[in-house]
């Protein structure tokens, strides 16, 4: 709308500048600048005002020429065209004014020059160019006027752009203000998001919280009714709890007086049991504190002996029947009798059982605190291991575990009495006068040397021995089992040294029973002798005779022992041999010594089994001192 105006205004100011152009020259101009590829250049408003030829072309040919000497007109417009530039600019608003002023004046220039003067008329030329003259001036006139008036606008337009622009502040320091105030509004919004999240969780978890609290009514409710129901049964078992206190002080008057008769009858106890131990002990003592029992092995092949008698209406004797032919041949064959009798005489149909329960007395002795001795005496073969130890099978067990699952038996029923047992084990082997261990375990090689020991209250012990601490049947089987390993591992490398060495079992007994302040101490030794028989002098040499010399010595020398005990002589020889040195606390008058003799039926043995009964009613004729057991 205000653009064509000012367009107009452009060309005509464009116009006076050049001077120098014609409507011919500017015509190709117009064309160059349209091909002009630079855009920028100011002639660019003229070109697209010369696309509207038809109106602008003819009305400036008439003066592009005359204006060529017309500096009045190119001085005024000039100085002036920028601020023109800007009137025309803000009279554009205002309409074409400009150009229906400018243009007719033109027009009546142009329509001056239309008619053609001669070359003489100079005075017509000269008015036509009055005239033409007039015309400007009136054109600068109201140019002029108009261009006071656009500067009054101008300076109206600067005052309101000033305002506007005060405005303008105003308006952009609001928007920065709003800005502001959406910016925290924005805040508040992520906040109110948040809340509003928040609030979504909060009503899930009351939602939540509403169904538990339904359930937890329910579950008070259905508590409520239990707690009436245990109320009642309460109140139900209160009384019954009256009843059962009355009954319960009763009881424990009951209890009070039957723990009062449990201690007397305790008392009563432990003095049965001690009437019990002496009554024991005197029976023992009446049956002799040493004692013989002979025992028979039965034949390899189960028949009978011919030499051996035993008459069954008597269990204390054995005849040894020795037939002689007569030298004469006319007489019958002679018959010498060897009679002997012992404590108690077992045949070779005697069980392990049997014979055992005549030693379980004395076994019952080494609890009660009476040191005890069990030797097997007998030519090799003549069944000394087999008693002693006997066989695995339960039958067949011999002396030595039988004893020692009675012992711990007893103890496990003491113990209701308040006795408390403990036990150690030690095996030991005495060979060619030395001693060596059986239940070591080491290495061959640092097997230690042994010596024996006598302490000042007449204790023996054998240095660098095992002691076993032992508390129970198993244990003890144990031991013997290593025991019989050690001596099989010593039999290889000397062929049948068992039969050439003692082996001896103690087992060690300490009870106490705290409450009565009662103590006692014995040891219960189990030794299986080495064989008894005798051997030619000539036909022992070397190692052989070394060992028959050890065993004869020692053996003898027990029998000495024994025989010095019975007889109370001053001098007991103990110390003559290991043997007798080892076991000097278990014999003599504080101890109970049972000898078992061992005899071989075979008719071959007839002189050995005649030594042993020999030897073995040596013993039995000593009376050895009364014992006493142990006590303090
Ligand atoms: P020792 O130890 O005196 O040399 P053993 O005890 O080794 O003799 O006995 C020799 C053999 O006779 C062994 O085979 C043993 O089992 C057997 N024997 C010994 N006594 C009896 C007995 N009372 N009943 C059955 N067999 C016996
Ligand atoms: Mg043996």
């Amino acid at each position: 709308m205000s653009r064509l105006p000012v367009m107009s205004s452009k060309r005509v100011l464009t116009s006076s500048s050049s001077s120098s152009e014609n409507a011919q020259e500017f015509a190709p101009a117009q064309k160059r600048i349209r091909k002009d590829p630079d855009p920028v250049k100011p002639h660019a408003a003229a070109t697209i005002i010369g696309g509207k030829r038809p109106a602008v072309a003819p009305s400036r040919a008439p003066f592009s020429k005359p204006a060529r000497g017309m500096g009045a007109a190119t001085v005024a417009v000039g100085p002036s065209r920028g601020v023109l530039k800007q009137s025309v600019a803000s009279t554009a608003a205002k309409g074409g004014n400009i150009r229906q002023s400018v243009a007719p004046a033109a027009t009546k220039a142009g329509g001056g020059g239309t008619t053609k003067r001669h070359a003489w008329d100079l005075k017509g030329k000269v008015s036509d160019m009055e005239g033409k003259v007039r015309n400007y001036q009136t054109k600068f006139k109201s140019v002029n006027q108009e261009n006071e008036a656009l500067r009054d606008t101008m300076v109206q337009r600067q005052s309101k752009m000033v305002e506007m622009e005060k405005e303008l502040k105003k308006q952009k320091s609001q928007i920065s203000e709003y800005e502001e105030e959406l910016q925290a509004l924005s805040g508040v919004r992520e906040e109110l998001e948040k809340v509003s999240s928040d609030k979504s969780t909060l009503q899930k978890e009351l939602s939540n919280l509403e169904g538990k609290y339904k359930v937890m009514e329910t579950l008070r409710d259905s508590q409520e009714t239990e707690l009436q129901t245990l109320k009642m049964k309460l109140s139900v078992q209160e009384s019954t709890l009256a009843r059962v206190q009355g009954t319960l002080r009763d009881t424990e008057e009951e209890v009070r007086s039957l723990k009062e008769t449990v201690a007397q009858q305790e008392d009563e106890l432990h003095a049965g049991e001690m009437e019990r131990r002496r009554l024991h002990n005197t029976i023992q003592e009446l049956k002799g504190n040493i004692r013989v029992f002979c025992r028979v092995r039965p034949l390899v092949d189960g028949g009978l002996s011919k030499h051996i008698q035993l008459p069954a209406s008597d269990v204390k004797t054995i005849t040894l029947a020795k037939t002689e032919e007569s030298h004469t041949g006319k007489t019958a064959e002679t018959q010498k009798n060897y009679i002997f009798s012992f404590d108690r005489v077992f045949g070779p149909m005697a069980s392990q059982q049997e014979v055992f329960e005549e030693i379980s007395l004395l076994v019952q002795s080494a609890l009660d605190g009476y040191n005890v001795c069990c030797f097997a005496y007998g030519q090799t073969g003549s069944g000394k291991t087999y008693t002693m130890e006997g066989a695995e099978y339960d039958q067949a067990r011999g002396v030595i575990p039988r004893a020692v699952q009675q012992i711990f038996r007893a103890a496990e029923k003491l113990a209701t009495q308040g006795w408390e047992f403990t036990f150690t084990a030690s095996f030991v082997e005495i060979y060619n006068e030395s001693l060596r261990d059986l239940l070591y375990t080491g290495k061959a090689s640092k097997r230690p040397e042994h010596e024996i020991r006598k302490s000042t209250n007449n204790e023996v012990t054998i240095t660098n021995l095992t002691y076993e601490k032992v508390s129970n049947e198993d244990q003890v089987l144990g031991l013997i089992a290593l025991a019989n390993q050690n001596r099989s591992t010593a039999q290889t490398a000397q062929n049948d040294r068992s039969s050439r060495s003692h082996s001896v079992f103690q087992l060690d007994i300490e009870g106490v029973n705290v409450g009565r302040d009662v103590k006692c101490k014995s040891t219960l030794c189990l030794v299986d002798l080495a064989g008894s028989e005798r051997m030619l002098k000539s036909q022992s040499q070397g190692e052989r005779f070394k060992e028959m010399t050890a065993i004869n010595g020692s053996l003898s020398n027990l029998g000495i022992v024994i025989s010095a005990l019975a007889n109370k002589e001053s001098y007991v020889p103990y110390r003559n041999s290991k043997l007798t040195y080892l076991l000097q606390s278990c014999l003599g008058g504080n101890s109970k010594t049972l000898m078992f003799v061992n005899i071989a039926p075979e008719s071959d043995s007839f002189g050995e089994t005649l030594n042993s009964l020999r030897f073995a009613s040596k013993v039995n004729d000593c009376v050895i001192g009364t014992a006493s057991a142990n006590r303090k």
